[in-house]
């Protein structure tokens, strides 16, 4: 379990706490203001992910989910303080929308696990929110600020941080290279397309993504806009429709 995490000093003032050894490769951010620390998802659950904010940081740490999906809160129940979207708050309180059986099926798809994690044991983290996050909130870290921006479609309360002074979107499941998932019953390809249209009028200079590549160019959230607004000129842009590539990144529907 030793190395489960890979850390990338980003900035100064912010870490990138990355599972690259899990084939989904999730990551989480770590943003330092003056006062506090802003913890953005926790990954799978299968490493002690407190013990490595706490190399990082001795600030008090609040926990946001971009969306209530295992692979973004496996490590909420190391912390105190969460925060959700209150339309998946329910999701956290055994109102799941999938069976556990098809969350351990994606989890150990193509994987190995590392030896001393006991994944057997594996359940989705249930709990109540500390916090209840909607559009426009604004998180303040001391000197430094955090937009929260309700976008839909991976999910119904999925969230984009927006950090305005530095043109950064932490864009979680909305956005990142490889394959877009709404084809789950609880996704909703329209309003997918919705919430590209909301986050590409920021001035985004990077993008900071839930999974895969770091090295983004910030055009790619007007390329996936552009590509869905196809979709749903050529009327694809449905459940049941398949999945559609374009360079770099594809979305299954
Ligand atoms: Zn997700
Ligand atoms: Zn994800």
């Amino acid at each position: 379990m030793k190395n489960w995490f890979t850390v990338k000093h980003w900035n100064s003032d912010t870490f990138v706490i990355s599972e690259w050894r899990h084939w989904e490769e999730t990551h989480c951010y770590l943003l330092l203001g003056k006062e506090r620390a802003l913890l953005i998802d926790t990954g799978l659950g299968i490493g002690d992910l407190r013990a490595q904010v706490e190399q990082l940081t001795d600030l008090p740490v609040l926990v946001v989910s971009t969306h209530v999906h295992w692979d973004h809160i496996g490590g909420h129940r190391q912390f105190g303080m969460h925060g959700v979207h209150p339309l998946e708050q329910n999701w956290l309180q055994g109102h799941f929308p999938l069976p556990l059986a098809i969350v351990k099926q994606q989890l150990m798809k193509d994987f190995t696990p590392p030896e001393g994690s006991n994944l057997q044991d594996y359940d989705l983290f249930q709990g109540s929110p500390s916090l209840l996050l909607q559009d426009g909130d604004l998180i303040e870290l001391g000197g430094r600020q955090v937009t929260v921006l309700h976008t839909p479609g991976h999910s119904p309360g999925h969230l984009c941080f927006w950090e305005a002074d530095r043109g950064s979107l932490y864009s979680g499941d909305l956005i990142y290279c490889g394959t877009l998932y709404a084809n789950y019953p609880s996704t909703d390809p329209q309003a997918f397309l919705q919430s590209l249209e909301k986050v590409t009028a920021l001035p985004i200079r990077q993008i900071l993504p839930g999974h895969h590549d770091l090295q983004l160019s910030a055009g790619l959230a007007v390329q996936m806009r552009d590509g869905l607004r196809t979709l749903r000129a050529a009327g694809k842009l449905c459940h049941g429709s398949g999945l559609h590539s374009f360079e770099g990144w594809s979305i299954l529907l």
